[in-house]
């Protein structure tokens, strides 16, 4: 069997696959005036076909995991004809989805069905108010009762992610909320450091905030840290025996957060991303064309692994080729 890993002896069982660089939400960190094309990317998002092609030829590389992420992946008309074909023909054992929630009380259900494995959904605040201000939707409401159903039906893999922000939602009474949240529930809910982008460097010098604020939370109130399981992600995880739901806390500006990169990322126009903040990413998608191209296609990922490098360097302020998550696939 061929598997994926890099000239520093990483393994990369793990793939972010956008679908779409639309996104109905203008988070106040990723897209604040909303969606805009990208100027003179007149090229199209990868097709279903392209997509089906795609996943077959990452299963022959060892994947055992495909996220599908976006821009918001259930706002193409044909995302459950991707999930299906994925979860029916790829021989991929994983595959699992970022969402902002969009409409996921109507499509829990749905989302069961197709075999999804594992949801990951973006929830900044469980407060209304806050949600909406940062997110432009009032639809705090809906999502939580898409998990409900999400959890009537018996669904194992529910993440809940939230990006920590300076003055917005890194106080106790918030940590105290999603505490609450959890308790009862088989949850993971973690929190991620905001990351600079190309776009949002204003942005960011404002409301940056260390992790360690939750993470001194987190230790004050008895919650005992786990060690990185070997194909984890790179969630420092923690927990405790009053709650059946898990904290986590995502630091990409940790100094070793790289060490433990598991993944690649693959755009929704078919160019594939050693690092989410690289500055390079060739296109694929040529190789997705026709059936007969796979064994190319395999042996152009392989080669490409070579110029991975050791750091995203993000530390430096070196954003690479990345405008906002969106545009990446987050
Ligand atoms: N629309 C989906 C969603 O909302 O989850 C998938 C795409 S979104 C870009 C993926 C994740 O990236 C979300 O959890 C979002 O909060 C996070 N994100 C976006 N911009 C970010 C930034 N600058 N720093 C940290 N996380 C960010």
């Amino acid at each position: 069997m061929k598997t994926l890993s890099d000239t520093f002896g990483r393994k990369f069982p793990y793939i972010r696959l956008s679908i779409t660089d639309v996104c109905n939400y203008s988070c106040t960190y990723c897209l604040p005036q909303g969606y805009k094309k990208t100027p003179g990317d007149t090229r199209s998002f990868m097709s279903a076909q392209e997509i089906s092609r795609l996943a077959k030829a990452l299963s022959e590389l060892g994947v055992c995991k495909i996220r599908l992420t976006g821009g918001e992946p259930t706002v193409r008309k044909d995302f459950f004809d991707i999930l299906k074909d994925m979860k029916q023909n790829s021989n991929i054992p994983k595959v699992t989805m970022t969402t902002n929630g969009y409409r996921l009380d109507k499509i829990a259900e749905q989302l069961c069905e197709a075999g999804l494995d594992g949801i990951n959904i973006s929830i900044d605040s469980l407060n209304r108010e806050t949600f909406k201000k940062l997110t432009g939707h009032d639809r705090l409401d809906e999502i939580l009762e898409g998990i409900k159903t999400l959890q009537k039906l018996n669904f194992k893999n529910i993440k809940i992610n939230a990006v920590l922000l300076k003055g917005i939602n890194d106080n106790q009474e918030e940590f105290k909320k999603f505490g609450n949240f959890i308790k009862d529930k088989n949850i993971d809910f973690r929190f991620i450091e905001l990351m600079q982008t190309g776009d949002n460097l204003e942005y960011f010098k404002k409301n940056h905030v260390s992790s360690k604020i939750f993470k001194d939370f987190l230790e004050k109130n008895n919650w005992i840290p786990q060690t990185y399981g070997k194909d984890a992600g790179p969630s420092l995880n923690f927990i405790h025996q009053e709650f059946k739901g898990k904290f986590g806390l995502i630091a990409p500006y940790s100094k070793d957060f790289c060490q433990t990169c598991n993944r690649l990322r693959i755009t929704s126009r078919g160019d594939l991303r050693l690092c989410l903040f690289g500055n390079t990413g060739i296109s694929i998608r040529h190789l997705l064309q026709d059936d007969t191209q796979k064994d190319e296609l395999v042996d152009l990922i392989i080669k490409q692994l070579h110029l991975k490098k050791e750091s995203h360097y993000l530390e430096l302020g070196d954003t690479g080729i990345t405008p906002n998550l969106s545009s990446t696939g987050g």
